[in-house]
């Protein structure tokens, strides 16, 4: 179902500038229509972000696709994503072969994810909590992966990632955040790129936006 709008997105992708072919066939095979709502199935391969309700939303392809191809990973690498949502992206990094560790803070959105996929078959752990102080249990992490913005870099997550590892996260104010791509060089010495002007729902936790 929708293979051609399918390709159509993967299309848009390579215009604007997604290379790695593992990350187009990830999207060229996961079925987007499935992680959102069931009225919002035929705008799901639009290029935009769709709402997933509780006032959340599941990311824009291209920004999923540009965060992924960022991450720069090799299969097999073991990934943290803090905001699971609709489980999109999470679903997209388990389909390039890596080893998914998601977390969500909302009970509703976690329990929706943890059903999906089930079935869906998809192999991924799910934790409902607050991303912001990481996951201790399964560090160090080659990959980290905040699909929500936050105020500054969270430490416990810039902690838990492997030395050569990368984070992605969006950081900046409520509306508009800069993508920072953190190399990890030494424990303490930390490389960062960064690209402006996207625009997250918010990271709230202990060392994120407090909620109000
Ligand atoms: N990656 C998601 C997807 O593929 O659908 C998109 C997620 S949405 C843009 C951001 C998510 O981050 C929301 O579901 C929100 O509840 C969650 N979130 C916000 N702060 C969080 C935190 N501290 N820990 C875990 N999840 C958080």
């Amino acid at each position: 179902m929708f293979e051609q709008e399918r390709e159509a997105l993967v299309n848009i992708l390579k215009e604007k500038g997604i290379k790695d072919e593992r990350v187009l066939n990830a999207f060229m095979d996961v079925e987007r229509h499935l992680f959102v709502p069931d009225i919002m199935k035929y705008h799901s391969y639009k290029d935009v972000a769709l709402p997933i309700g509780h006032g959340q939303t599941i990311s824009q392809p291209y920004t999923v696709a540009f965060m992924t191809e960022a991450l720069n990973l090799r299969p097999g690498s073991k990934i943290l994503e803090i905001g699971t949502g609709s489980g999109y992206q999470a679903a997209i990094l388990e389909k390039m072969g890596m080893r998914v560790f998601s977390i969500e803070r909302n009970n509703n959105l976690y329990n929706t994810a943890l059903k999906l996929f089930d079935s869906l078959g998809i192999r991924a752990a799910l934790r409902c909590a607050d991303g912001t102080i990481g996951w201790e249990e399964f560090a160090p992490y080659d990959g980290i992966i905040v699909t929500a913005g936050g105020p500054t870099v969270p430490e416990k997550l810039k902690r838990q990632l492997a030395i050569g590892g990368r984070m992605v996260i969006p950081v900046g104010d409520k509306k508009t955040q800069s993508m920072k791509i953190l190399n990890k060089i030494s424990d303490d010495e930390f490389e960062i790129k960064e690209m402006p002007q996207f625009a997250f729902v918010p990271l709230i936790g202990k060392e994120g936006w407090k909620e109000k």
